[in-house]
């Protein structure tokens, strides 16, 4: 299973947090956190979305490092790393013999795209700085 940049579920959820009008009433939106959890809130009705933190990833400008390592033998990680760093199936399989390898350098929003694809394949991977938008 593979997701690339179309996949439309950060877009949905962020075009209902834009509308800072309830769905249900046209009433007044407050935003609200609870744990890991954040939405907005109907002042009127109390309808609420929860968008799961996700809201947040727009204006976080860190720039995090993306490292993974998986087995250079399952072809599964060798085309989710070629698929992040835009490297052929060869080159892609050397970097994976290397153990744990650098593969992208980026904001959240496509780091989130980059962590989906290989954890999707199975590859574990590691971000720095701790990486708080999963
Ligand atoms: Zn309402």
């Amino acid at each position: 299973m593979s997701r690339r940049k179309g996949d439309g579920f950060i877009c949905l959820v962020m075009e209902k947090t834009y509308l800072m009008t309830c769905e249900q009433c046209g009433g007044e939106l407050a935003s609200f956190r609870q744990g890991s959890a954040q939405g907005v809130k109907c002042t009127r009705c109390g309808w609420s979305v929860v968008t799961t933190n996700i809201q947040g990833i727009k204006v976080d400008e860190t720039k995090y490092e993306v490292r993974c390592h998986g087995d250079y033998q399952d072809k599964a990680h060798i085309r989710a790393v070629s698929e992040v760093t835009g490297s052929n199936f060869l080159t892609s399989r050397n970097m994976l013999q290397k153990g744990l390898v650098l593969v992208f350098v980026g904001e959240a929003e496509e780091v989130l795209r980059v962590r989906t694809i290989l954890v999707s394949a199975g590859v574990v991977c590691e971000i720095t700085p701790d990486f708080n938008w999963v």
